[in-house]
């Protein structure tokens, strides 16, 4: 169960599927992971050994599930995927660390989100390949010890800050995926038109990067949209004036902020005063989930200086005030 993007659900993830780099040398941009994940790849294959754990933390639709794909194909091992919301119970991990082979990737998405329970039953998996399981019950009840195949989990979170201490520690390599910059998310948009079989002008292709807020899966989607206004407006080939309308009409403006990014930003400025502001606050004035809010939201508001946090909460910038057009406030003493 993959997170859908809050945009166009489902069918978003299906086409994802159809667009996701199968191979490292397809990976666009995030280079030095890329790089490090080759050695580990590299050192792996030479050893004859499974990958080391991997942790990947970052924003929705970065890359995280698209890495752990990578790695599977390059390897040419099984990979297995699940998510922490999946793992109820420890009886719902039991059958992917019994049946896992040597070598084989089990990829668990929103690790965040696993209970206590599962997390402590896998730090022994996690160091050494084996399980503990209680047999019978009451006084005659045993602890066996169960050996398992050498195997690689690779977690992926959207909030590393919610990790336990413990589980973070048995994950040997981490790394943090960052929002791409407008040429990688292009070159992206001009590989996927091409996958669609659709064509685009370098220009519209940079106009499309411009406005996807960084993230690649946003990219795919708003290249989907403007793909077929495309086709219903015009002659299908994807020029300039094309999909600066077509975003323009999805509401998507200059700086690639969506209808959601701007009523953060309202709410912020005319409910809150511009802050500080709780994120709980923030979510139920919005009716937002606040999972929704603080993972998908705000990143992208954070890295583009729109708001800043504080101990106190939320505070929008100037930035966040000239981008809606209202008039700022005069500064107080800090
Ligand atoms: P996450 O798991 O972080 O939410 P995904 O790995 O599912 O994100 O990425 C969403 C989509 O974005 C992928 O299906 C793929 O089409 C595209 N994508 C992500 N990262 C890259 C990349 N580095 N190069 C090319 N396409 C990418």
């Amino acid at each position: 169960t993959k997170p859908q993007h809050r945009e166009e659900g489902r069918s978003v993830d299906q086409m994802d599927e159809k667009l996701r780099p199968q191979t490292l040398a397809e990976v666009v941009g995030q280079r030095s992971v890329a790089e490090r994940l080759s050695i580990a790849l590299e050192a792996s294959k030479k050893r004859g050994e499974p990958l080391p754990h991997i942790l990947f933390d970052g924003p929705p639709g970065l890359g995280k599930t698209t890495f752990a794909t990578v790695l599977h194909n390059e390897l040419g091992v099984e990979l297995n995927m699940t998510s922490g919301p999946a793992l109820d119970k420890k009886m719902d991990v039991m059958p992917y660390l019994t049946n896992a082979v040597e070598g084989s990737i089990l990829f668990i998405d929103e690790i965040h989100r696993l209970p206590k329970t599962v997390e402590e039953f896998i730090y022994p998996v996690m160091e050494d390949f084996r399980v503990d399981v209680v047999l019978g019950e009451g006084i005659s009840a045993r602890t066996i010890n169960l050996p398992l195949k050498k195997f690689t989990i690779i977690g992926a979170t959207t909030r590393s800050g919610m990790l336990s201490g413990p589980l973070r520690d048995r994950f040997h390599m981490h790394e943090h995926l960052e929002f791409y910059d407008i040429d990688d998310l292009a070159r992206i948009v001009a590989i996927n038109a091409d996958k669609l079989r659709t064509t685009i002008t370098p220009d519209a292709a940079w106009e499309l990067a411009r406005r996807s807020r960084g993230t690649p899966r946003l990219a795919n989607a708003r290249l989907r949209w403007v793909r077929d206004y495309a086709t219903a407006r015009a002659d299908g080939h994807i020029v300039l004036s094309i999909a600066r309308d077509a975003l323009d009409m999805q509401e998507v403006d200059s700086e690639g902020m969506d209808k959601q990014d701007r009523r953060y930003l309202e709410t912020l400025i005319q409910v809150f005063r511009g802050g500080p502001s709780g994120a709980e606050a923030l979510a139920a004035t919005m009716n937002l989930a606040i999972d929704t809010l603080t993972d998908e939201v705000e990143p992208y508001l954070l890295r583009r200086h729109f708001i800043v946090r504080t101990p106190r909460g939320r505070r929008a910038t100037p930035a966040a005030y000239r981008h809606l057009g209202l008039p700022e406030p005069v500064s107080e003493a800090p």
